[in-house]
Formats: structure tokens, sequence, C-alpha cells
């Protein structure tokens, strides 16, 4: 069930506590209830610093291990208000702009919120795109596509797949590839988009053979003429982005960087419809607490339970 605050007034009184945080972090980062990973106990309670602690043997597991809120010194509270800044900003979130909503003494700090919180913005294993997607590729900070070849180190290839019924675009996806060769832009679409999709291209060389991948192959002609459009949303998609890094981000974003900035945006775009800044807020809160499979070694390391050499943890 989709539980969130729907005000900013209502966000503050329920989430005033670190305990309140934690057990809204404990309810979606376990939604079918919490599991021990001991004794497989499914009862817990959750302490004052946000451990849960499994009932029968005492176990106790910190609901922020493995996620972006992990070694965080910080407070779950600010860090509730941070994100709810972030969903409710539509064009996007500066570093400058949540350390003076946080009242946060350094700017690195703030900085470094906003790269986690980019990070959760894309799911890990989320679903591929299906149905009809239109792929091209993009040159961030280039003019059009003269140079797809050589000569175009400096800049970054981003490539664009938007799904698409008619004129409207539905959600998409944004890869960087290392150049407009088949052997790096296939793979990055078969990892956007579900075999027996229609994959709408140009006639660039580098999209020869996805047929052969299990998608139904349809190319535009060869050449667009000046002013024409031959794959319409991923022209919009392509433009769209330019402009946002360009306006929320004054240019500052380096190419170490760019793909923080592609998640933001994809996630900003894919929920562009969202009307509810509380549901974005739920949205990024629940795969903040799901981004990174949490490896053993950082249960382990937060597991405070009485734990003996001899007894291996996981069985
Ligand atoms: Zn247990």
């Amino acid at each position: 069930m989709e539980n969130y605050p729907q005000t900013l007034a209502e966000l503050k009184r329920r989430f005033a506590t670190e305990h309140a945080c934690a057990q809204y972090l404990c309810q979606l980062r376990w939604p079918g209830g919490f599991v021990c990973p001991r004794c497989r106990g499914t009862r817990a309670w959750t302490t004052k610093r946000g451990l849960s602690t499994c009932t029968a043997c005492e176990y106790q597991l910190s609901v922020k291990a493995g996620t972006i809120f992990e070694r965080s010194r910080l407070p779950l509270t600010m860090w509730f208000r941070a994100i709810w800044w972030v969903t409710s900003q539509k064009k996007g979130a500066s570093a400058k702009g949540l350390q003076r909503i946080l009242g946060l003494g350094s700017y690195e700090t703030a900085w470094t919120w906003l790269h986690k919180l980019r990070r959760a913005m894309v799911q890990a294993g989320r679903d591929r795109l299906a149905g009809t997607i239109e792929v091209d590729e993009t040159y961030m900070g280039g003019e059009k596509r003269t140079d797809r070849g050589h000569g175009a180190q400096a800049k970054a290839l981003v490539l664009i797949a938007a799904q698409t019924d008619g004129k409207r675009i539905g959600r998409i996806r944004l890869r960087r590839v290392a150049d407009a060769s088949a052997r790096s832009l296939q793979p990055a679409i078969t990892e956007a988009v579900e075999p027996g999709s229609v994959l709408r291209t140009d006639g660039w060389e580098g999209y020869v053979g996805l047929d052969k991948g299990g998608y139904v192959h349809e190319i535009t002609r060869e050449r667009a003429d000046v002013g024409e459009n031959l794959l319409p949303c991923c022209d919009r998609v392509a433009s769209g982005l330019k402009r946002w890094l360009l306006d929320a981000h004054q240019r500052a974003v380096s190419h170490e960087h760019l793909d923080y900035y592609l998640d933001e945006y994809t996630f900003r775009f894919n929920h562009r419809t969202t009307r509810s800044g509380g549901k974005l807020f739920y949205r990024l809160i629940q795969q903040a607490v799901t981004a990174e499979p949490v490896p053993y070694s950082a249960l382990v390391k937060h597991a405070r339970g009485p734990k003996t050499k001899k007894r291996p943890i996981w069985r």
C-alpha cells in the first residue's frame, strides 16, 4: 500500500523523529515483513537508533545497511527533508539549494547527498522498455551528428531509447556509450529494451543486426533532409535533456558525473505526469532502500547481535 505524506507540514509532523523515519524505511524495505537473516524469525522491534532487532535471537540489522543512508552521520529526519525537497523541485535540485534548505555547514555534504539520491533514482534491476521504441544517440556538448565516427572523443555520447505510441512519449532510458559502434550500442539497447519489441532507428551501421537479437527492427530512411525529424521522440528527449543540463546545472556537469545526471533526468521524465509531490517522495525513498542489493559484508558489519565466530550467520 502506498502511504506517504501529502504536504511538507505533514512530512514534518510524521517524520519528526529518527524512530519514525526508521520504521517507515523498514516498511518499504521489507514490505512482506521482517525476516531475520540468522534464524529466519519474522518478528522484530526497532530500536531508537533504527536497528531492527529479532525478537527470537536478538540479531540486529540496520535498515540503513546497504542503502544510500549507510554510514551517514546525519539524521534520517534530515534525509527525509532532503528527499522531499529534491522531489518537489520541478527542474532539478542544486547542491547550493539543498545546502540552504537543510542548513548544512558544508557544500560538499549537500553535493554528496544529491549524488547518492541520483543513484537511487534509477532502480537496480528495473524492468526494460517494451512495445515500440525509438532509439538514437546524441552527443552531449556537440553539434549535430556530423561526427559519428572519429573526432568526437571530447564529447559524451548518450543512447536514447524512448517508448512511443504515435507522437506521444512513454518512458525513456538513457545510457552513456563509448562510441557509436554496434559493439557499444547494441548491448546498451539489450539492457534497455525487452526482446520482441519494435525498434525504430535510422540507417546507421551501428544498428545493423538488431533483428538477430530478437527485435523487430524498423529502419527509417537512410538520411534526414535538413529540418526533418526521422525520430521525433528521441529528438525531443535529446533537446529536453540538453536544455535541462544547461538550465538547471549551468554547464557544471562533468563527464565523470554525467551518468548521475542522466539518472536524474530519466527519473524526472518518467514521473513527469505524477502530480502528487508526496508520491514522488515515496518512490524515491522506496528506491533508496532497494537501490543496492545488500552485500553480505555490509550486513555483517552492522550486526551487533550475540554472534560467535563458529556460527555462520547465513546458512
Ligand atoms: Zn533471529
